[in-house]
């Protein structure tokens, strides 16, 4: 971590075990990509989940990290669109999440100080929702989603397109996720500073680092 962040001037935060936990919505995310192999391959929902979980374990030997859903699912023949398509269809996150004032109070906090965006890997309606639900839409100045290219993170090219259309030198950045790999690796690599955080209370480090007061 850079001891001097004062230049910050754009924040952008992964969405989901980022701004929020919620086990039940994961639950059911991957519920929905069980079923969607399940269906794809016409095997039973007990099948789909043992390939999913094979092929989950075996791309985490190969690569000796934790892949992501969407990449497990590309390995088993599932494209992009198409489990963001059931994922439309099937999670339904109004049934998880509700208003966080105080995640609304951190962000509003910041935003006298940056600019702040979402990276995600989620889709633009369930991110609109999700952030709905959270009572903070309104904070963003804007949210890349899949459509925004359709490669998943970790993207080098995605990043740098997002890096352009937001503008700026690196050092003005803050990459914030929940997955070192997958959310901040690849900022890294470009020398913008990043904060690992496992919670939204560990949001409150970002204040810490830009000296803002909450
Ligand atoms: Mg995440």
């Amino acid at each position: 971590m850079l001891t001097s962040l004062s230049r910050i001037k754009s924040i952008v935060f992964d969405l989901d075990g980022t701004l929020y936990t919620c086990e039940p919505l994961a639950k059911e995310i991957e519920q929905t990509a069980k079923a969607l192999v399940a269906e794809t391959r016409g095997l039973s929902l007990e099948q789909g989940t043992a390939l999913l979980l094979t092929s989950r374990r075996r791309l985490s030997e190969t690569y000796d990290e934790e892949p992501t859903l969407t990449h497990t699912l590309r390995e088993l023949g599932i494209e992009v669109a198409e489990f963001h398509r059931a994922m439309q269809k099937r999670v339904r996150p109004e049934r998880h999440l509700q208003h966080d004032p105080i995640l609304y109070a951190l962000l509003d906090s910041l935003r006298q100080e940056c600019d702040l965006y979402i990276y995600t890997n989620n889709n633009l309606p369930l991110a609109r929702k999700i952030l709905a639900l959270l009572g903070v839409e309104e904070l963003f100045q804007r949210l890349y989603t899949i459509e925004f290219s359709w490669a998943p993170k970790p993207d080098r090219e995605t990043l740098r397109r997002i890096l352009e259309d937001i503008g700026g030198p690196p050092e003005e950045f803050l990459f914030v996720g929940d997955r070192q790999v997958v959310d901040l690796k690849p900022a890294d690599e470009l020398g913008i500073p990043t904060l690992l955080v496992s919670e939204a209370g560990d949001l409150l480090q970002i204040h810490k680092l830009l000296g803002i007061v909450p």
